[in-house]
């Protein structure tokens, strides 16, 4: 019977246009004798099996993301509509460098022209650069231009970069790829920079600091004027590490507050999708210290109001090609301008509400790490579930399992079982509200029964990994569970 029905039933998801294909020849004997026995499914079959498949994963768009120091906001549609114009997507990056075709690519670069300078305007930098491509890549692309600079002004004996035990992994990271010597600044017990041990570090060898702020505890640095002034009398260079900007857009300016060098996370502050490694994009800005230090080509403007290319007099050359992640650059630049100078100011505003709001819903379960106002996020601790043997990635699982994204888990590292919650400004009350509701509820579950938390997740497609494993030797062929979440 199944066979006369596979007969009777041909299934096909494709169709070649008729007449579009060129016909060819083959010899005779190359032909095949039978036609091949390739498996065959319906359109449906394939819309089904790839709607599934992008069910799989977690993402704002389906479910509230609180990833501490991920900033995952949700991101305007209009943003991906403007960004996949033809006139930016069938852009050959290649007319970039040959001047015959600056012709047909002004708007192009105009559009990076103009988006450098709401950046530069945003944060009180003299000038930006949008060529890196992540975070990560804009702290190299700053700490080689603090290089460069002590180079060009004979500072051979500078060789350290100071760096807070809160900071970001790919901080002392970048710092080390640039050749630096990584010195660590501990906190103080209000969780931030501990000035004594601060100044006890500085000296004439300090090249450079690298500050958050607010830092990973989601706590502004409050002795940021001191601390500038300090690294400047001996001539070291201040970097901003951007991640956190969407705490204090609009609020305050990096450049104001005495910093010489930042990167931007377009895809963390200014709404591009980010998760799974990309793409970002993670523009350095500068002040007039090293302004001419900048990543080249740059775009510049005429007279005449024609955008050209141009290498900075000490350029540290290209970091990446072309003008990085231009796409990415186009989203950003439709979000600020969508949001205008007074959306920015609310953006602020309203994260840094939504995280307290947070905090003082959850911390008689969960304690903050620092007893104090948070930024636009929260750090709490897992710890009083301990003698419960149920640690913080105990909760970040089971939150999968009520359809939450977890928060960031084990950083930052000075905070002992931490979760750093992360709302940001575009979640509504009630969304706060059954996370809030869902933290006390697995609270209560930790200590009434901790086994049924230790199992978790039960819903998702793969069950508990082996984590280092799963990252080393991944294998994405076997799904463990279809069941869906
Ligand atoms: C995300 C992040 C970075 C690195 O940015 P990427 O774009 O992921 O390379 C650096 N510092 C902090 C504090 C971050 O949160």
């Amino acid at each position: 019977m199944d066979l006369i029905y596979e007969k009777c039933n041909h299934r096909q998801a494709f169709s070649i246009p008729k007449g579009q294909i060129p016909e060819v020849s083959f010899p005779q004997e190359l032909k095949r004798q039978h036609p091949a026995e390739l498996p065959e499914v319906s359109e449906l079959d394939v819309v089904r099996h790839f709607t599934h498949l992008s069910q799989r994963n977690m993402g704002i768009d389906t479910n509230f993301y609180p990833l501490g120091s991920c900033t995952m906001k949700y991101n305007p549609k209009i943003a991906d509509v403007v960004s996949s114009f033809a006139g930016f997507t069938q852009l050959h990056p290649q007319f970039l460098y040959s001047e015959v075709y600056h012709d047909c690519i002004q708007g192009a670069l105009e559009l990076v022209y103009h988006l450098e300078q709401l950046l530069s305007e945003i944060s009180g930098m003299r000038a930006v650069s949008l060529q890196p491509m992540a975070g990560a890549h804009g702290e190299l692309t700053g700490v080689l231009m603090i290089s460069a600079y002590h180079k060009h002004h004979n500072n051979t004996h500078k060789k350290t970069i100071l760096i807070p035990d809160s900071a970001h992994g790919t901080n002392p990271a970048s710092a080390a790829i640039a050749g630096f010597q990584v010195q660590e600044v501990p906190s103080n017990s209000q969780g931030t920079l501990d000035l004594d041990c601060f100044r006890k570090s500085m000296n004439d060898e300090v090249a450079g600091i690298m500050l958050t702020c607010p830092n990973t505890h989601g706590l502004f640095e409050k002795d940021i004027q001191e601390i500038a002034e300090l690294a400047h009398k001996y001539d070291a260079l201040l970097y901003y590490d951007g991640a956190n900007l969407n705490a204090i857009i609009g609020q305050c300016r990096p450049g104001d507050l005495g910093f010489d060098v930042m990167h931007f996370n377009l895809h963390k502050t200014f709404a591009t999708p980010h998760g799974m490694g990309g793409p970002g994009s993670g523009p350095v800005g500068v002040n007039e210290r090293l302004l001419d230090f900048l990543p080249g080509p740059r775009v510049t403007k005429n007279d005449d109001h024609i955008f050209n290319l141009e290498y900075p007099k000490n350029t540290i050359g290209k970091s990446a090609p072309f003008l990085g992640h231009f796409l990415v650059a186009v989203r950003a630049y439709v979000y600020i301008l969508m949001q205008g100078s007074e959306g920015l100011k609310e953006v602020s505003r309203k994260a840094v509400l939504n995280a307290n709001y947070v905090l003082a819903k959850i911390r008689s379960a969960f304690p903050p790490a620092y007893d104090r106002l948070c930024m636009h996020e929260c750090v709490l601790t897992a710890m009083p579930y301990h003698d419960f043997d149920v640690r913080a990635l105990d909760f970040a699982k089971a939150l999968l399992d009520r359809g939450f994204h977890a928060p960031t888990v084990y950083f930052p590292l000075t905070v002992k079982e931490a979760l750093m919650i992360e709302p940001t400004e575009t979640e509504t009350k009630e969304t706060l509200d059954q996370f809030c509701n869902t933290m006390m509820e697995l609270a209560e579950q930790a200590k009434q029964n901790p086994d049924e938390l230790r199992k978790a997740p039960i819903t998702t497609p793969v069950q508990r990994l082996d984590e280092v494993k799963a990252a080393k030797e991944l294998n994405v062929v076997h799904p463990v569970n279809t069941s869906k979440p």
